[in-house]
């Protein structure tokens, strides 16, 4: 049976909740198990599912967290369901702990604005698998490790498929810089590190992968930015390109048409993009 890993529940913003999970590695198939995510205001229940019952999906968004202005605690539990055998584990009941201070959620906030009304481009990130079920045609259980750092089961990350559905997000994608060097007469060169900001949530990690509007698969190599009591409040990414015809640009990465992904914001007026461009970028993936 399938155990939870950690959970954690995470918002910059007073309507909704991101409720985040990740199951402990195991040698059993995910796809064997759906997820329920259940709510209380209580620690110890009554529980209500609040979202639909989910496949190889290991966070959820609760908008409907009760009245703006509400003070109250909301639980969280996880609830597993394998789907041959019928058992259900419940997760321990968990809750938002620590809480950005205004300031700091000004700072998201106005740069969200800044991200989604004005500069930004619409991109997916594909966080890396670190948790889930052990890559079966690579990785040896017995030693701890990977036999090949090719395999296109687990794109040489260890777990089955190696990457999680995307997250859309709203970014700034600085081009390299174009270099010439003046001591030796040579054709100028370009950096292949692209500069990515964007809001704190998801939280990036080395080696995850970013895809921007252009179709351009990047690699994220290091995160920095301005951090407020332990809460990285924008992120600074480096990334390179991926080289065309390496093996992670053969990982089929598929941006869902789940339409909830896909809607705007609303009217803005961020001359960035249009939606023609977003519907041919997505086309690509397909
Ligand atoms: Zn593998």
């Amino acid at each position: 049976m399938l155990q939870i890993g950690k959970t954690e529940v995470r918002s910059f913003d007073i309507t909704y909740n991101d409720i985040i999970w990740t199951v402990k590695p195991t040698s059993e198939d995910t796809h064997n198990y759906t997820f329920t995510v259940l709510r209380s205001e209580a620690e110890f229940g009554p529980f209500i599912a609040i979202s639909e019952v989910m496949d190889d999906t290991y966070r959820f968004r609760d908008s409907s967290v009760p009245s703006r202005n509400s003070v109250r605690t909301m639980f969280y539990v996880v609830r597993i369901r394998n789907v041959i055998t019928g058992d259900v584990v419940d997760s321990p009941a968990f809750r938002k702990v620590g809480k950005l201070d205004n300031a700091a959620l000004k700072i998201v906030l106005d740069h969200n604005v800044y991200l989604t009304r004005l500069a930004g481009t619409r991109c997916w990130a594909f966080p890396k698998k670190t948790f889930g079920q052990y890559c079966p045609s690579c990785f040896d259980e017995v030693i701890g490790k990977q036999l090949r750092h090719n395999c296109q089961l687990c794109w040489g990350t260890g777990f089955t498929g190696g990457y999680h559905s995307p997250v859309q997000v709203w970014a700034v994608v600085r081009e390299p810089q174009e270099i010439r060097n003046n001591v030796r007469s040579g054709t100028p060169r370009q950096d292949q590190t692209y500069s990515i900001t964007m809001g704190p949530s998801p939280y990036m990690s080395p080696d995850d992968m970013i895809i921007d509007s252009n179709n351009r698969r990047m690699k994220v190599m290091s995160i920095q930015g301005p951090t407020r009591d332990g809460t990285r409040l924008v992120q600074q990414v480096m990334c390179v390109r991926v080289a065309p015809g390496s093996v992670e640009d053969k990982i089929p990465l598929k941006v869902p048409e789940d339409l909830q992904l896909l809607t705007t914001e609303g009217k803005y007026n961020n001359l960035n993009i249009d939606d023609g461009g977003i519907q041919s970028a997505i086309d690509l993936f397909r």
